[in-house]
């Protein structure tokens, strides 16, 4: 299997340069291109990885789920759903996503910016550093690494530049989907984007997903199964924001881009998957990652439809 991978690696490295880092947080600008990884974690116990799979990047988007997942559990389903959606927005990740009326909370989907920063607010904790600590110790369990942080150059980067961010954040207060003060929840957002991660902890947190709260190697359930399919259910309509259909048709399985480069893969019941290179198509998802997983699904029979 690793040599399985390095194949595939070396197969599709030619894509890397077929996407475009992104730019819109200048210090992202600065990231390498030529950077391809994957690391997968099966429910049989095993861990393959190949490319540069030890390199660090920025978890961005990817952190979502992961916010969801701890919101779900501080405050349960029907409050989630009274501030945050479940359907799919068909639309770029940072698009303001309202008619001319009221927003509502059906309008906000918690895998785009604009339900991702009212999830943000529904994280419990006395204020925003103790909300985001929560969220990043979290993340450190699902991932298996207590060392994890933030990247602090990315973090100012975006928090110095994030305009729009901070529209949907005000944009949420004035419509009551969000609970106290917007900078306080737009720090948290832009801290939990910044959090530096790398393949395998990202196959690690898909393997939470895949195996319904259960850590890798471990008996422990770290959250609760239902969450799962709740939270793999709206990764499988807007993981990929508006490429999601597609990318169900060609890799099939439930999964979570983000800006940095980064996608997880959750195949139910089977396996994590972490994958990670920088340069994106055009809806923001990473070019050879979205390659490499589509190969891989088609070779492995992964698409859960
Ligand atoms: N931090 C990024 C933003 O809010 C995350 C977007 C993404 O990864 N798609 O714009």
């Amino acid at each position: 299997m690793d040599e399985f991978l390095e194949n595939l690696i070396n197969e599709c490295r030619k894509y890397t340069d077929m996407g475009k880092v992104a730019t819109y947080i200048p210090e992202l600008a600065k990231v390498d291109p030529n950077q391809l990884g994957i690391c997968v974690i099966g429910t049989n116990g095993k861990i393959f990885r190949a490319g540069q799979h030890q390199n660090r990047f920025t978890i961005q988007s990817v952190v979502k789920p992961i916010m969801l997942l701890l919101a779900l559990a501080d405050n349960g389903e029907e409050v989630i759903r009274s501030k945050v959606g479940v359907e799919a927005t068909g639309k770029p990740f940072d698009a303001i996503n309202m008619n001319a009326g009221k927003l509502e909370s059906k309008h906000v989907n918690p895998m785009v910016n604009m339900g991702a920063i009212a999830v943000a607010s529904l994280i419990k904790g006395k204020d925003g550093n103790e909300r985001f600590q929560r969220l990043l110790e979290f993340t450190r369990v699902l991932a298996g690494n207590p060392e994890l942080d933030i990247n602090e150059d990315v973090y100012l980067s975006e928090k110095r530049t994030g305009n729009k961010n901070r529209a949907l954040g005000y944009l949420l207060k004035n419509y009551g989907l969000i609970e106290g003060d917007v900078d306080e929840v737009l720090d948290t957002y832009f801290k939990a984007c910044s959090i530096h991660i790398n393949c395998e902890e990202l196959a690690r947190i898909g393997y939470c997903l895949c195996s319904h709260g259960k850590l890798w190697k471990s008996d422990e359930r770290v959250f609760e199964a239902r969450y799962a399919n709740y939270v793999n259910a709206i990764l499988t309509t807007c993981g990929m924001y508006d490429g999601s259909g597609e990318f169900a048709i060609n890799v099939g399985i439930p999964a979570k881009s983000g800006v940095g480069g980064g996608i997880m893969g959750v195949v139910p019941t089977r396996m994590g998957i972490g994958i990670f290179s920088p340069g994106l198509d055009d809806k923001g998802n990473s070019y050879a990652g979205i390659r490499v997983l589509e190969k891989f699904s088609k070779e492995m029979f992964l698409s859960i439809f």
